[in-house]
């Protein structure tokens, strides 16, 4: 089923994408909970994490990890959460796997 996050993909709606490869995308959270907020995203619309093949899910991890440290680094963050909820009574809103990217702040009063 064609997502908010398809569309994007597609680029029928604009978004601040700050990487993609062939796997996967990633772009700034429209609600940005703290300032560098990031999305990745699978490509391909699998639904949550039992749905995601094991060798997309390591790339995917992959890229994680080497945004997480440069966001960390060029929003001067003192800290970082990786979120992923799987279905809508883990709180997921938008039904197309991604990891949110959290960068922390000093006193920056997010609760998750
Ligand atoms: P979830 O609640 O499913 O873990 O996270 C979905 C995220 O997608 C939310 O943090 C929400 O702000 C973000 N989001 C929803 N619609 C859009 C959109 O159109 N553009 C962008 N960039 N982010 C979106």
């Amino acid at each position: 089923m064609e997502t908010i996050f398809t569309k994007i993909i597609n680029r029928e709606i604009p978004a601040s994408i700050v990487y993609e490869d062939e796997l996967v995308i990633a772009f700034l959270d429209i609600t940005q909970a703290t300032m560098g907020h990031t999305l990745v995203v699978t490509k391909a619309p699998y639904k949550n994490l039992f749905e995601v093949p094991e060798e997309t899910l390591k790339h995917l991890f992959g890229v994680v990890q080497k945004l997480s440290v440069a966001i960390y680094k060029a929003f001067d963050a003192k800290g970082l959460n990786l979120l992923n909820n799987n279905n809508e009574t883990a709180g997921q809103t938008v039904f197309h796997y991604h990891v949110h990217i959290i960068p922390r702040y000093e006193k920056d009063d997010l609760t998750l």
